[in-house]
């Protein structure tokens, strides 16, 4: 018979957790392992609340097995270190993100791309190498090999700090691996939510002119004024999509609405990438003619490799990069999770796990 969560491990723990595809979450008593000689345990200080977090608790991609302790930008304190651990010791501020594990074999994984592995373990809601099931970061303790481990500089916000390890790195991998990174380059930036307002602040700390491109003009005060784009685009305006036809050198695409691509391969340059990075359930109408005249590229991608993580997250740090934030308590998830649904937020909702989640 498979062991109850609170007695799977030995060291208890206690998070929030859903039960069944109402997607509604509660208090839940677990276990986690033991710290390994290669693990990291640390207390959770905050959890960033991601859309794929919603999409989990209420397996609408059918994956899901109860109960799930949702989380996976999850960033703490640590409290112990295994023997062999050689980049934390107890205290250092750090997170974890999507993935917890990979095989460290695999042609992705030689290549700093653990998030491609076939074999990679995701933070919560699957099998770990021992068996047991994975919990994420609404939860007071987490524990985790150190290869999937980020150091937290010091003088970046931990609250503000914890959705980079998903929403941050989801944006800041493509624009390096398709070369959107370089002075002057102009990046248009569809869908404001979590993923598009980081990818602005990315973008504009690397010294690319940003466009946003958006369904509706609500949002260009906010994306000019606070954000820092330097321009705004409304898609629906068919006179202002004609005037900024091939001006674009890349687009990082965010929606996860189904949507029509060709506008916005007309706003590419010659040799222009138009990345996704939001994924629409259903498939996506792709005209193959205007990609051929100007050589322009489709290509996706999906958060990021380990080195690249830190390396984002110490680029964030340097340039006071943090995402756009609403601190919650713990017992405020279900209302924030509604919220969430409606796109109700700018731009994350923040757990703030060490002072609101309480002990039953
Ligand atoms: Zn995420
Ligand atoms: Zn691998």
């Amino acid at each position: 018979m498979a062991m109850s969560p609170e007695d799977e491990n030995p060291v208890k723990a206690f998070g929030w957790a859903a039960r069944d595809s109402s997607g509604h979450l509660s208090p839940f008593k677990f276990s986690r392992r033991a710290t390994g000689e290669k693990d990291v345990t640390f207390k959770v200080l905050y959890c960033g609340i991601c859309h794929s977090d919603l999409h989990n608790v209420k397996n609408e991609w059918g994956i899901t097995s109860y109960p799930i302790v949702p989380g996976h930008e999850i960033v703490g304190v640590v409290t112990e270190v295994g023997t062999k651990v050689t980049k934390f010791k107890v205290g250092d501020k750090v997170g974890v993100g999507c993935m917890v594990g990979s095989c460290h074999s695999c042609a992705n994984c030689k290549e700093d791309l653990e998030n491609y592995c076939p074999e990679m373990i995701l933070t919560y809601g699957v099998k770990y190498y021992d068996g047991t099931t994975t919990y994420g970061g609404y939860s007071d303790i987490m524990i985790s090999d150190e290869h999937f481990v980020i150091k937290i500089p010091n003088n970046l916000p931990l609250d503000g700090g914890a959705p980079l390890l998903c929403a941050g790195i989801t944006v800041y991998s493509p624009l390096k691996y398709y070369g959107l990174d370089k002075v002057g380059m102009h990046l248009g930036v569809v869908g404001l939510g979590g993923l598009g307002h980081m990818a602005v602040k990315f973008a504009k700390a690397m010294g690319l002119k940003v466009t946003v491109i958006s369904t509706s003009p609500n949002k260009k005060k906010e994306a000019m004024d606070h954000l820092g784009a330097d321009a705004f685009l409304v898609s629906r305006n068919t006179e202002e999509m004609e005037l900024a036809v091939g001006t674009m050198d890349g687009i990082i695409d965010t929606v996860s609405a189904v949507h029509a691509l060709l506008p916005l391969i007309g706003l590419l340059k010659t040799n222009g990438k138009l990345v996704m990075v939001g994924a629409p359930e259903k498939p996506l109408e792709l005209l193959a003619f205007p990609l051929l005249m100007g050589r322009k590229m489709v290509g996706g991608s999906g958060i990021g490799g380990m080195k690249e993580t830190q390396e984002m997250i110490d680029f964030a740090a340097k340039h006071n990069i943090v995402a756009d934030i609403e601190v919650i308590p713990m017992d405020y998830v279900n209302t924030a999770m509604e919220r969430l649904l409606k796109a109700d937020v700018k731009y994350r909702f923040v757990i703030d796990i060490a002072n609101s989640l309480k002990p039953f």
